[in-house]
């Protein structure tokens, strides 16, 4: 039995919203109630809808945004209510590689001193020479090359500049990496480069990671595990096979009705959903999916579903996996 690397209990992040109303408070719940356990050298995918909550949990578990409630766990340390001090020598367990590799790299800072700064900050280098082995080691790992150190961002392509990111993340010998959408602005010929090195790496490093896309086939490409969420929830989670040869939540259904196969006898039946995903503001009470649902039952409307356990592993939370199954939350 693998070593649970990161537990997530509970954690709810709320952002609070003026309203007209005097003495009235709202809330988006962005992310509401989610618990998940991820191994140590596991790869636990998170897919969903843009406006989801995916991106707020993993920003939340980096504490990048300060959970209202719930714990995280890093090797069963709590850091949920650690601050910016405390969290200084545990950000070098945890690195973040995000969405938009333009955005993410400091265009005055030339490559070698965006992968030199995590490794100053956090001292792990005794002189410069020392540095500037690490720093090319780096960039060779991720599939550059040492003339590279001299340049800037915006001489790179998206693909490079995610390589760069990635090897800035791994400065630090990380144990945990939260990679938020890290192919989604890259061209489909790059987003496969990219998975690859990242599946490489995780090898070579025994990383672990929490990945998060919106895009079912990277997920499942890279994932060993896979947690699908809606409006701030987890509806389904379980070992990739059975998540993707047996959806059992009417919304993972039809997510991966939307997936193409690439063999044509294999045609899958397109389930459409109707209207957009409702506002985390004002979520539908029930079954927050009840309002899209096409299997939709009277009482979805107005009782949250439980969670069941339908296979070893697979985890559901429907109305129509009620009596026949574990009863699990
Ligand atoms: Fe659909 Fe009801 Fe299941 Fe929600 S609980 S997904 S509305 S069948």
């Amino acid at each position: 039995m693998k070593e649970e690397l990161l537990q997530v209990n509970n954690l709810k992040i709320y952002y609070p919203v003026s309203s007209k109303q005097i003495g009235k408070k709202e809330y988006v719940k962005a992310v509401d109630d989610v618990s998940f356990r991820v191994k140590r050298g596991e790869v636990f995918g998170i897919v969903g809808e843009s406006g989801c909550g995916k991106s707020t949990l993993g920003r939340g578990i980096c504490k990048l945004e300060e959970p209202d409630f719930g714990k995280v766990l890093l090797e069963g340390e709590d850091i949920s209510k650690y601050n910016s001090r405390q969290m200084q020598p545990v950000r070098k367990k945890v690195q973040m590689i995000f969405q938009d590799p333009y955005a993410s790299l400091n265009p005055r800072m030339s490559v070698y001193d965006i992968i030199a700064e995590p490794l100053i900050i956090h001292r792990l280098t005794r002189n410069q020479d020392e540095l500037k082995e690490r720093v090319y080691g780096l960039l060779k790992k991720v599939g550059l090359d040492e003339y590279h150190a001299r340049r800037y961002p915006h001489e790179f392509s998206g693909g490079q500049r995610q390589r760069i990111g990635i090897a800035r993340a791994l400065a630090v010998e990380p144990r945990l990496i939260i990679a938020d959408e890290p192919v989604s602005a890259l061209d489909v010929s790059i987003q496969a480069q990219v998975l690859n090195l990242l599946n490489q790496l995780k090898k070579e490093f025994s990383l672990t990671y929490l990945f998060i896309a919106h895009d079912l086939s990277v997920v499942e490409h890279i994932s060993d595990r896979v947690g699908v969420m809606y409006l701030g929830n987890f509806v389904e989670e379980g070992p990739k096979e059975m998540l993707y040869c047996n959806p059992l939540h009417p919304y993972t259904q039809a997510l991966l009705s939307a997936v193409p196969v690439p063999d044509p006898l294999k045609k899958r039946e397109r389930i459409i959903l109707e209207g957009n995903i409702p506002s985390a503001l004002n979520p539908p009470a029930g079954c927050k999916f009840h309002s899209r649902c096409p299997r939709c039952m009277e009482h979805c409307s107005s009782q949250v579903p439980k969670q069941y356990e339908v296979e070893p592993g697979h985890f559901v939370s429907c109305h129509l996996y009620e009596g026949n199954n574990k009863f699990i939350k």
